[in-house]
């Protein structure tokens, strides 16, 4: 069965870059009728917090994104010492004593000599005795795979052929100074024992891969199939930073971005298909090949967010709009005529209140200089309320006749008199929802 899985570390809120990983994982468990499982990658307790796990988890559930279970690794540090001990016992494993200012000194000296900055090794040729000596005087040491030094090959499902020479990769460190597992050592047990079948993941682990692969096998395990997506840019292809409040999708959900304007974005961004709106659910994985996906970065721009979401937001009907209709204030009677007309100019499901508050309250009237004589002319023509479809028609055409005016020059004043804006619904139905005039 094919089982895949989502391995964030509760550390931060997601960001449009977690979510395509996410995104493709969950695509292949449900396209292969297989298992999706969100695992939280949460070993280093100080930066790991419940408050993100959650959030991570609101977030997946507003994008339908439904896991069929849950994985902590802070639950799993028994099996990752036992994991150790097996390695230890084959060899594969060693300590090691240099300090965080040793290493960058060592990597500097091969950089400055045009080397690359591959651990040397040093550890693994040191005396029992020099170890014990510096155990005693730094505590114990951290502990790094041995890497067999022969070329890595996989089959890559988005970057094909990949190879990667392991002599090039430090040997990794598995577990600290301190004791605490790290990621490649949790991650590698999980993806044996859970029986995952696929992995996906940015390319920022292409190395992480080779060295994930030989570790496995030294396991005793078959490797995952793995792919690499490409990085997010901008749109300009610039670094797309994690930190920038408007990619985390806690902000995109709070500035009423849609969920399948989100979604119809991120599964087509870096393939070879037009950004589209997809509409239906389905369609996300019944669509989905991840040879559709090339290796360049793929750029994300958050305006084709804007309209994929305010596509989404037009084609709701009444009966998905009523309740936030509701709680707006706009009554009942109203309400689908409302719809009807502001649905189209409204960028968000929220964005529909300032069309309310427009008709409820109206608007200050927006009067260039030049025209200030024309629309006085229009407002003591302007009938009395109730209006109704007809209205606008047969008021700007009496405006017409009477001013000569016609065209833009005609009915844009009069728009921005009664709405105080320069953009919206058509005015002729409109009008009729105008409760107050404040011109
Ligand atoms: N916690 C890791 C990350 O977020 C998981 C990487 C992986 O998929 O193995 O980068």
């Amino acid at each position: 069965m094919t089982v895949t899985r989502f391995a964030p570390s509760p550390t931060g809120y997601l960001h449009v870059g977690n979510l395509r990983t996410a995104l493709f994982n969950y695509l292949i468990a449900r396209r292969q009728g297989g298992e999706f499982i969100l695992r939280l990658d949460d070993t280093d307790p100080e930066r790991s917090t419940r408050h993100y796990a959650d959030e991570i988890m609101r977030d997946m559930e507003w994008l339908g994104l439904t896991w069929d279970r849950v994985e902590r690794q802070s639950h799993r540090l028994d099996r990752y010492k036992e994991a150790a001990r097996q390695l230890r016992d084959i060899s594969r494993f060693y300590e090691c004593f240099e300090t965080p200012a040793e290493l960058d000194l060592k990597r500097r000296t091969q950089l400055n000599m045009g080397n690359p900055p591959v651990y040397d090794r040093s550890a693994l040729v040191m005396s029992d005795s020099k170890k014990e000596a510096l155990r005693k005087e730094r505590g114990d040491g951290h502990w790094r795979f041995r890497l067999d030094h022969a070329r890595i090959v996989w089959q890559d499902g988005i970057l094909g052929g990949v190879s990667i020479d392991a002599a090039s990769v430090s040997d990794p460190v598995l577990i600290r100074g301190d004791g605490q597992f790290l990621y490649t050592l949790a991650s590698v047990c999980d993806d044996v024992d859970f029986g995952i079948t696929h992995v996906v993941r940015g390319a920022d682990h292409v190395t992480n891969t080779a060295t994930q692969i030989q570790i496995i096998q030294a396991m005793g395990a078959t490797p995952p199939a793995f792919a690499h997506h490409s990085l997010l840019t901008g749109p300009r292809g610039e670094a797309l930073s994690k930190r920038l409040g408007s990619t985390s999708l806690r902000e995109l959900r709070n500035n009423g971005v849609e969920p399948m304007a989100l979604l119809s974005l991120m599964v087509n961004l870096g393939s070879s298909k037009p950004v589209e709106l997809i509409s239906e659910p389905d369609t996300l994985w019944k669509n989905f090949d991840l040879s559709n996906y090339g290796a360049a970065p793929a750029k994300f721009n958050a305006d084709d967010l804007g309209t994929l979401t305010a596509r989404v937001v037009s084609s709701l009907d009444y009966a998905a709009m009523e309740a936030a209709l509701r709680a707006m204030g706009v009554p009942d009677d109203v309400a689908p005529a409302f719809w009807a007309v502001v649905r189209d100019n409204s960028k968000t499901r929220a964005h529909a209140e300032d069309w309310w508050k427009l008709c409820r309250d109206g608007a200050d009237p927006l009067i260039a200089p030049e025209d200030s004589e024309f629309v006085a002319t229009a407002r003591s023509m302007l009938p009395d309320q109730p209006w109704d479809k007809g209205t606008w028609n047969a008021w700007t055409s009496a405006v017409q006749e009477i001013t000569g005016r016609k065209g833009r020059g005609l009915l844009m004043p009069l728009r921005k008199a009664l709405t105080g804006r320069a953009h919206g619904p058509d005015m002729g139905r409109l009008m009729p929802l105008l409760q107050t005039v404040k011109w």
